[in-house]
């Protein structure tokens, strides 16, 4: 599913229903008119729910701002879930000296292993962005005030070791919500999506992996992986080696989508 046009938020489409709503009553309607007005709005407020880039309930940035450029980013979600594989997909993007982007979740920023690779991802000039504290499967019911601490409290612990305050979140599995816009506004963080999910999680395949991403990359993509995947540094290699085949450029998100990374030190 495409993105929605700007026009059709969240709120446009509730007062959509309503209104229309309305006028069937006040026209006499027959029930199952109401019926299919309610099933519209509510298998679009879905869709626009759970596609970050269709810019439902908040504005996310998902792809390059300038498209004429052979250019992506890459994105590794859910860090540090496993010191090891993180190490091995960090040894990869040093050999082929590749920029990433690592959007980690509070909780899994503990151990000093876990805390070592962020220290990591940053020295060796990757981008650190936050992913939420919890990844709780019920992000999505949370309040606005519970979200807003959840940001907060990553932040805390990835400035307490990099020195860098994140403006970059990843909502837990790319759900928007009202609660998580009106979260987002208040600590005025940059909502970050995806053009590219990859799919690893499911697929765990190198070959039929890179036979997807082969398929759908194209210019301006933010790709979306998993660095805690035992099959990923036998993926990585084969896919870089593709983009250097095709010509395509790995920048780093900031610079693709021209926004800055961390609040306190401008990062483009
Ligand atoms: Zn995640």
């Amino acid at each position: 599913m495409g993105p929605f046009p700007k026009y059709l938020r969240f709120n446009t489409v509730l007062l959509g229903v309503l209104s229309l709503f309305g006028i069937a009553a006040f026209l006499n309607f027959a029930w199952w008119v109401y019926l299919i007005i309610f099933l519209t709005g509510f298998t679009i407020a879905y869709f626009g729910t759970t596609q970050i880039a269709s810019n439902f309930h908040l504005p996310a940035y998902c792809q390059a701002v300038d498209l004429s450029k052979k250019e992506i980013a890459i994105t590794f979600d859910d860090g540090v879930l496993n010191p090891v594989q993180s190490n091995l997909v960090l040894d990869i993007l040093q050999q082929y000296q590749v920029p990433a982007t690592f959007f980690c979740i509070g909780k899994n920023l503990s151990s000093e292993e876990q805390i070592d690779v962020l220290k990591r991802m940053d020295a060796e000039g990757h981008l650190v962005g936050n992913h939420s504290f919890s990844h709780s499967n019920f992000f999505d019911f949370f309040s606005s005030k519970k979200v807003v601490q959840e940001i907060l409290d990553t932040d805390t612990i990835i400035e307490q070791h990099i020195g860098k305050k994140p403006l970059f979140f990843r909502p837990p599995y790319g759900i928007t919500t009202p609660n998580i816009a009106k979260a987002l506004g208040q600590v005025k963080h940059k909502t970050i999506g995806w053009t590219l999910r990859s799919l690893d999680t499911v697929i765990k395949d190198e070959q039929r992996l890179l036979i997807r991403v082969q398929k759908k990359l194209k210019k301006g993509d933010v790709i979306l992986f998993h660095d805690h995947l035992e099959f990923l540094p036998r993926f990585l290699p084969l896919f870089l080696e593709y983009l250097l085949k095709e010509g395509y450029t790995v920048v780093g998100l900031d610079q693709l989508l021209q926004l800055q990374a961390y609040q306190n030190k401008p990062s483009i």
